[in-house]
């Protein structure tokens, strides 16, 4: 096996074996040039030069959950919590919409205070005040007709990631109270209801191995999601994997053009937690094959308290400032932000 033939291979036939993708994966210096050139020409065939911005809006850090990673787990006590109004979320939008945000993100906790009729409230209150703009929740695991109420209100959009697509790896990062079957169901039930869905996961997480890598890039394949966000795992001090090493940029912008060459068409974000780790992670992300950034919108008071991770980059600015500076950034590695409702193409 040579890891050249697989990335060809990989190119024609969209996906491989296990066994080939951690090949592949072992053996990534051989061909990370080349990846990230395919998955590069791969994505200006589709979408150009245009890097799609959505305005981020993290509306709540309470969380009836404990994940093992996070730095908003519910078992977390020196967290300041807070939670944004209606009004507040809607002058975030607003504020986003006077910059040129065609494309709104809410994320939070599972924060059991926003009931489904707060919640439908909310996105129908968006979605009236802005018909030409796209609504996506990120509110973790719900059920059926949850997840369907809040479409018929106008979300077009839900990010909810695996995390990780192995059972005892998911084990290994969550209390027995969650589940990876009923994570993946969620997936399922996204896509049958029809919203374009963004699954995931974290690259480098404890305990992470290639083999579970390539079961993450398998499961993707099989769910064939419209947005995939990956990011590197990055310690928060007050969680037990403190001591843990953060995952590399080098091995998320690999994995990146992996998925790009997988899933032409993918909507799929250089992370903040990309640009955490290194000071150019979201345009090393765009170059090798991202085509999504997610700029904070929320109030700045708030932002800091939004820490899911240690050293989160862009708590200070105002989201004004945060959309100039990446205009520049993307500029200078020749591409820009393009201000549209940014769907998947088929
Ligand atoms: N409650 C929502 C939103 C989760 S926060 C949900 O369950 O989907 C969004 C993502 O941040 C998570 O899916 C996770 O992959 C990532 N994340 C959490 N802790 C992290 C850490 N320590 N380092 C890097 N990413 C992290």
């Amino acid at each position: 096996m040579k890891a050249k033939d697989l990335l060809e291979k990989l190119m024609k036939e969209k996906s491989l074996t296990k066994e080939e993708f951690v090949f592949l994966l072992e053996h990534r210096e051989e061909v990370r040039e080349e990846a990230a050139d395919m998955a590069r020409k791969l994505c200006d065939e589709h979408y150009g030069k245009a890097v799609y911005p959505r305005g981020l809006v993290e509306f709540t850090n309470y969380c009836k959950n404990n994940c093992y990673y996070c730095g908003i787990r519910a078992g977390n006590k020196n967290v300041t919590r807070y939670r944004l109004s209606k009004e507040e979320i809607l002058s975030s939008c607003e504020n986003g919409y006077q910059l040129g945000y065609r494309s709104f993100v809410l994320q939070g906790g599972e924060d059991p205070y926003y009931t489904i009729e707060i919640m439908v409230d909310i996105v129908a209150s968006i979605r009236k005040k802005y018909p030409d703009c796209a609504i996506t929740l990120s509110l973790g695991e719900l059920d059926y007709e949850r997840y369907k109420r809040l479409y018929e209100a106008g979300a077009d959009r839900y990010l909810l990631r695996h995390e990780t697509a192995l059972e005892e790896h998911y084990r290994m990062l969550h209390p027995d109270s969650m589940s990876l079957a009923y994570r993946k169901k969620c997936l399922y039930d996204l896509k049958d209801i029809g919203y374009q869905v963004g699954t995931g996961f974290m690259v480098g997480s404890p305990y992470q191995t290639l083999e579970n890598l390539a079961e993450d890039l398998l499961f993707i394949k099989e769910l064939d999601p419209h947005m995939v966000g990956i990011g590197p795992f990055i310690p928060h001090h007050d969680t037990q994997f403190k001591d843990e090493a953060a995952g590399t940029a080098e091995l998320t912008t690999f994995l990146l053009s992996l998925l790009r060459i997988m899933k032409p068409t993918l909507l799929l974000p250089a992370t903040t937690a990309l640009g955490t780790i290194a000071p150019d992670g979201r345009e090393q992300g765009i170059l090798a094959g991202g085509n999504v950034l997610m700029p904070n919108l929320s109030p700045v008071m708030v932002r800091k308290d939004y820490a899911l991770y240690d050293n989160k980059i862009c708590t200070g600015e105002e989201a004004a400032e945060c959309f100039g500076c990446l205009s520049r950034r993307m500029e200078r590695i020749g591409c820009h932000l393009e201000f549209s409702r940014g769907d998947y193409r088929e």
